[in-house]
């Protein structure tokens, strides 16, 4: 059979008689995926375009309104503005304050939307040079049934191979485009419309982001879900100076792999160091745990201005704009490689390498654009290993003289303190360092995310990041950690282990702690947060920066959490699936829960499987830094699947909260799948997206968005035994809301029994049927909308 349509190409042959031999089931597709049949009954919603899952978007907007916090009251994207927009004031173009706010949500989500599927673009091509169109996609062999739970679900597409990847890759560059043109003056007009973009953005970013990493885990053979992925190096400490030492900053890899490659052709793996900031390290120790983790992005311009790197290799994301310039000042040659940040440098991509080599280690060039991975590769080696035996023979570090004669030219006149972002006592530090003292300059470096604001407001050109780092000299030299290197996939007999006890509750939730970890104590916080969870036997998983966080902590054994706890998908398990766009694997593993456990078909079937993470998996994600634009789009995903968002206070300059209203008693029915009725579920999960000001508001909150409708009563008493106590010890008291969850009187937790009891008699509490829940109304028995 052929079948022709305006874009696709099918032949399908059942059984032919060729003259050199019999043909039988050859299916042949142009410009579709090869997966051919697939057994599972295609959903409602493959390939959903801006409006297809409006009705669900707006369900959950319904009950999660969004709360507009505006930096400011004029808006000036058109040339028609500056306009206006204060009170009740429209733009020129008709629009409202609420619908502008939604708008920049919108753009935000869709910068990071792009951002990730532009870098998956560059793996999947990358992937397909390395390893052919056919590479089959593996993720984790035997292991992994369920192998692209988001592609599958959004999509309706099972890809087998790595050119399927193009075709997926096509539709979120489609959905991308329709969505930024929805941002143009006179389009979308009302704010709901704009708010079920962004999660259109954040659902088409999980695609992408899951294109991008099984695309870098089946050509470059990635652990593959493998929950004993090995324990790579973490920290400056770590670096071993008397070998050439390359840095690596960013996010796509592939120029990292080069230089490993290069090394392991020139047998020179054990006598160069590769070192990286950002994701790009964390998919280097994929490669090879070799390579080692210096930091998250707030450690650029600390270790750039160590002077330990001999060469630095930047690509894309989340690299200081003026790390080119940094690199300079520290003598350090300089190689670009992403055509998305070419930094200024001429562009040596067709040069011969020896000429590259030759003008680098002279100094003849500061640096150079190449844009060829492998070559790029080849000339950090040789560039690190020429220019290192001179470099070490001086150094860019501050003595503690110098930073005390410096010290000495502070006038305390507290600019640099106005301008950091976490207020950080400089000048005392300062007066202290001009005295001799340079503990109090050492203390600020545990709170120093390196932004750099305050050399920029120093009137007296005082280095000052350099003079807290260059005081925190023995603690950097301690900076000796482990991270267990990124695993990417849930396998689907982890699943099927946990997903009983995850949806009834057993298990007390998943979370997810994703993103930067860049303020004030951001990274310890997050540690902390990280292992009181795995104590308390919740599963938690991490990603990017925040998986480096976590691992740079120890306990009084002096082990790391990665030590501490397993890297499985378990109860207590401290689970890092990668890089960011390794994210994908924690919203996939949420999806394989309604499929392995549940049974659910995922095929094109998005409404319903949300409908099913959002009333029955406890998960819960959490950013706590200061984050890009990629955040939003990763927290709009998680969004759409109804998984409720935590931010810390940073996360209020997104400008806008999806809050629910716990005292709104009919905001929180939701139809019972076995009688039909109408059924007061209790405000579970209470916010989609929520900032909290310290780390236990945000593990009060994390405890009680973990609740949901379909809780068992010992999985319901268990929530609330961690949220009252989590709750106790911050406030020391019992929160005022438990009332609202307790459904019937097994719910409350055997240890208050006592206390619970007294306080439902006296609030009028009545019991409450716990229903089998749904916010859908097709799959219900009868008919109705909520
Ligand atoms: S987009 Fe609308 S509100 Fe904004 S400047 Fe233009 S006319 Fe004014
Ligand atoms: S570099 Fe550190 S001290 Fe300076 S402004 Fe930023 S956080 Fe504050
Ligand atoms: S801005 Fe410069 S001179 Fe002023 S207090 Fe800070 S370090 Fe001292």
């Amino acid at each position: 059979m052929l079948l022709v349509t305006e874009k696709k190409v099918s032949l399908s042959i059942k059984e032919l008689d060729a003259g050199f031999g019999r043909i039988r089931d050859l299916s042949v597709s142009i410009g579709k995926l090869s997966a051919g049949d697939w057994a599972e009954e295609k959903g409602p919603t493959p390939y959903p375009s801006l409006a297809t899952l409006r009705e669900w978007d707006h369900t959950l907007l319904s009950r999660y309104q969004p709360f507009y916090m505006p930096f400011c009251d004029l808006c000036c994207l058109c040339t028609y503005g500056k306009c206006d927009l204060t009170g009740t004031k429209k733009g020129a173009c008709g629009i409202s304050m609420p619908a502008q706010q939604a708008r920049t949500v919108l753009l935000t989500a869709c910068i990071g939307a792009a951002t990730h599927t532009s870098h998956a673009r560059e793996l999947v091509t990358y992937a397909i040079k390395r390893s052919g169109r056919d590479c089959e996609i593996d993720p984790g062999g035997n292991a992994i049934g369920v192998e692209a739970p988001v592609i599958r679900l959004v999509c309706g597409e099972k890809p087998q191979i790595l050119a399927d990847l193009e075709t997926v890759l096509d539709y979120c560059e489609s959905q991308i485009t329709s969505l930024l043109a929805a941002t143009h003056t006179g389009q979308e007009g009302k704010y709901l419309d704009f708010e079920s973009k962004v999660l259109h953005a954040g659902m088409i970013d999980q695609v992408g982001m899951e294109v991008a990493d099984l695309a870098q885990i089946s050509a470059l053979g990635y652990p593959k879900a493998d929950p004993d992925a090995p324990l790579a190096a973490l920290g400056m400490g770590t670096v071993e100076t008397t070998k050439p030492v390359i840095l690596v900053i960013g996010h796509n890899v592939p120029p990292a792999v080069a230089i490993i490659d290069y090394l392991a052709e020139e047998n020179l793996t054990d006598q160069v160091e590769v070192t990286g900031i950002c994701c790009t390290s964390v998919d280097a120790t994929r490669y090879s745990p070799r390579a080692k983790i210096i930091g998250p992005m707030s450690w650029q311009l600390r270790y750039i201005r160590s002077g330990i790197p001999d060469v630095i290799v930047v690509d894309e994301q989340c690299v200081r704009t003026d790390a080119f310039d940094e690199a300079v000042a520290a003598g350090t040659p300089f190689i670009a490689t992403s055509d998305k940040n070419c930094m200024g440098l001429p562009d040596r991509t067709r040069d011969p390498v020896d000429a590259i080599v030759a003008d680098l280690s002279s100094g003849r060039a500061k640096g150079a654009l190449i844009l060829d991975s492998e070559k790029a590769g080849e000339v950090a080696v040789r560039v690190a290993r020429t220019v290192m035996p001179a470099r070490r023979k001086t150094s860019t570090a501050l003595s503690p003289e110098a930073v005390r004669e410096k010290a000495a030219d502070c006038t305390r006149c507290r600019l640099c303190q106005r301008a950091c972002p976490n207020d950080l006592a400089i000048p005392q530090g300062m007066k202290a360092a001009a005295e001799g003292d340079l503990s109090l300059l050492s203390l600020l470096y545990e709170t120093c995310v390196g932004c750099g604001r305050c050399e920029h407001a120093c009137t007296q050109d005082i280095p000052v990041h350099s003079l807290i780092v260059a005081a925190a000299a023995e603690k950097i030299k301690n900076e000796k950690f482990v991270i267990r290197t990124g695993r990417g996939a849930i396998q689907d007999v982890e699943i099927r282990n946990v997903g009983g006890p995850i949806v009834l509750g057993e298990i007390p939730g998943v979370v997810a702690f994703v993103g930067c970890s860049n303020f004030a104590n951001g990274g310890k916080e997050i540690a902390e947060m990280s292992v009181e969870f795995a104590k308390r036997r919740y599963i938690v998983c991490t990603s990017g920066c925040a998986a480096m966080s976590i691992g740079m902590y120890r306990d009084e054994e002096g082990k790391t959490p990665y030590e501490q706890f397993p890297g499985s998908f378990t109860a207590g398990g401290i689970v890092n699936v990668g890089s960011c766009v390794a994210n994908a694997h924690i919203a996939g593993a949420t999806i394989k829960i309604a499929s392995i456990f549940a049974r659910r078909n995922l095929r094109g079937n998005y409404a319903e499987i949300a409908d099913y993470v959002h009333n029955r998996v406890g998960a819960v994600g959490v950013a706590w830094g200061a984050m890009s634009q990629k955040a939003a789009a990763i927290a709009s995903g998680f969004w759409r699947l109804g998984i409720p968002v935590v931010v810390g206070p940073h996360g209020t300059k997104y400008r806008r909260m999806l809050l629910g209203r716990a005292d709104r008693d009919e905001d929180w029915y939701v139809h019972d799948q076995r009688t039909g009725e109408k059924v007061y579920a209790g405000p579970a999960p209470e916010h989609l997206f929520v900032a909290a000001e310290t780390k236990e508001e945000a593990m009060v909150l994390v405890a009680k968005l973990c609740m949901r409708p379909n809780d068992t009563t010992r999985g319901r008493a268990m929530k609330l035994t961690h949220y009252i106590d989590l709750y106790q010890r911050s406030h020391g008291a019992l929160p005022e809301d438990i009332p609202r969850y307790i459904r019937t009187t097994a719910d409350i937790p055997v240890t208050l029994k006592g206390e619970i009891t007294g306080i439902l008699s006296q609030s009028g509490w009545k019991e409450q049927p716990i229903p089998d829940p749904t916010l859908l109304t097709r799959d219900m028995p009868g008919e109705g909308r909520l």
